[in-house]
């Protein structure tokens, strides 16, 4: 009788450091990794168990991808009010359960939420974990801790803080442990802070931290305390610097660490996600030059980042990519393999770094089961990639999923089958109900719409 499981003959990428294992072999036993190595090593009691035998000629092996950065409750939004104010808080939760197949077809199989609105995020996790649907091993983050200087906190004083925005607004200490008990008890896996502004929203707004550092402590602390990891939206000097030293575990952004905040992180052993993604396809989409937000503010700051990353990288810091997908800059399924490329491009990583950085180094962002995935290891879950191709010369190979040979997820080939396209429903995105003005030409005697 043929026992479920695989071997495949491949070029092997295994999540480390590692050059290339050029003719290897992967033996998948259920849902588990049970042997990898050269080809010509491979025990032959596994070749009598009945597995079956892939060859991959001029294919590569690799672990499933693990973004460090996703938003699945976010819905592709292109705007804090769309964002925040509009569609109903339940059928946010059917989209996001509909976006996550389309992640986990990129070739995604796991994926830390940095931050979700109300608890779309914990009940995403659970349903894909309890086998209902489709989409990778989610890590979620609670709402955004945040203060009136922190993202998140879009809207003018006389209103109301909106119940759908993905963040929670502290005024005073005693709400910072509150809020954090409070999520914790809500199941999720990750405290998120926002620890800056952000050029998105309000434009050059890198100046200070939204926290102080004793406050970035309290938060350290009470987080540790819970058993949880902490993560910070940090994109000025001093919210990175602060939250590195009260000992954060992942900064997001860190453009524009210093000298300080990298001692602070090497120090602490803090990793910095960068996401770049999202800055570069805002300024390759050119959405950038509306209202608040200037493509220059992101230039200026990709260039920042540019240096100040690799300095820290130089230095130790391990950095982590993630592509911030949820944004519609960043659409599902699509683009979360370029900051691999970014990373290459602009930070001077080889590939296998790049891969490195996307898949077993992620696994510090993933308390309950980053020691079950991120690596081609025995024992490990089979989470896995056949690429066309080496991506350790083309990282790009890794953008194009349809080429994909195989992607498994827990042992299991995942269904290809692409879903069709969904119908945007009238209450989504916002109320207007003319985009210009209608305007009275006297010379024509007519109207004439203006934008
Ligand atoms: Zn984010």
């Amino acid at each position: 009788m043929q026992k479920k499981g695989y071997i495949l003959k491949g070029r092997i990428i295994d999540g480390t450091l590692a050059a290339p294992i050029e003719r290897g072999a992967v033996v998948v036993d259920g849902e588990r990794i049970a042997w990898v190595g050269e080809l010509d090593a491979l025990p032959h009691d596994h070749l009598s168990r009945g597995y079956q035998v892939i060859d991959l000629p001029d294919r590569s092996i690799l672990p499933g991808l693990i973004d460090a950065h996703t938003h699945i409750s976010f819905g592709e939004s292109r705007s804090e009010e769309e964002n925040a104010l509009y569609t109903p808080v339940e059928f946010r939760t059917a989209k996001a359960l509909y976006y996550s197949k389309k992640i986990l077809q990129a070739g995604v199989t796991s994926a830390f939420d940095a931050a979700t609105a109300y608890n779309i995020g914990q009940a995403v996790r659970d349903a894909i974990d309890t086998g209902m649907f489709d989409g990778p091993r989610f890590t979620i983050s609670g709402k955004q801790l945040t203060t009136h200087q922190g993202l998140e906190d879009s809207f003018p004083n006389n209103m109301e803080f909106p119940p759908g925005q993905s963040a929670v607004l502290i005024k005073t200490r005693d709400d910072l442990v509150e809020a954090i008990r409070f999520q914790v008890k809500d199941e999720v896996d990750a405290i998120k802070v926002s620890g800056s502004n952000d050029n998105l929203i309000t434009p050059d707004a890198l100046g200070s931290s939204a926290f102080t550092f004793e406050e970035f402590c309290i938060i350290a602390n009470e987080t540790h305390r819970l058993g949880r990891i902490c993560s910070v939206h940090a994109r000025s000097r001093d919210s990175a610097l602060d939250s590195a030293r009260a000992g954060f575990d992942n900064l997001f952004h860190a453009s524009y660490i210093d000298d300080a905040g990298i001692e602070a992180c090497l120090e602490n052993k803090c990793v910095i996600t960068p996401t770049l993604t999202l800055l570069v396809n805002l300024i390759d989409a050119k959405q950038s030059n509306a209202g608040a937000s200037g493509s220059s503010a992101f230039s200026r700051e990709v260039e920042a980042a540019t240096v100040n990353l690799r300095r820290a990288y130089k230095a130790g810091v391990p950095l982590l990519a993630g592509s911030e997908s949820g944004w519609s800059p960043v659409p599902y399924g699509q683009w979360h393999a370029r900051e691999m490329e970014l990373f290459v491009d602009l930070l001077g990583m080889s590939p296998i770094e790049a891969i490195h950085a996307n898949t077993l180094a992620v696994t510090r962002l993933l308390p309950r089961y980053g020691h079950e995935v991120g690596k081609i290891e025995a024992g490990r879950l089979a989470d896995l990639l056949v690429v066309p191709g080496n991506p350790a010369k083309d990282i790009r190979i890794l953008q194009r999923p349809r080429s994909f040979d195989y992607i498994f997820k827990g042992g299991t080939p995942i269904d290809r089958t692409p879903q069709a396209p969904r119908v945007r429903k009238w209450y989504e995105r916002q109320k207007t109900f003319l985009n210009g003005v209608y305007e009275f030409d006297e010379e024509t005697g007519r109207g004439r719409l203006t934008l």
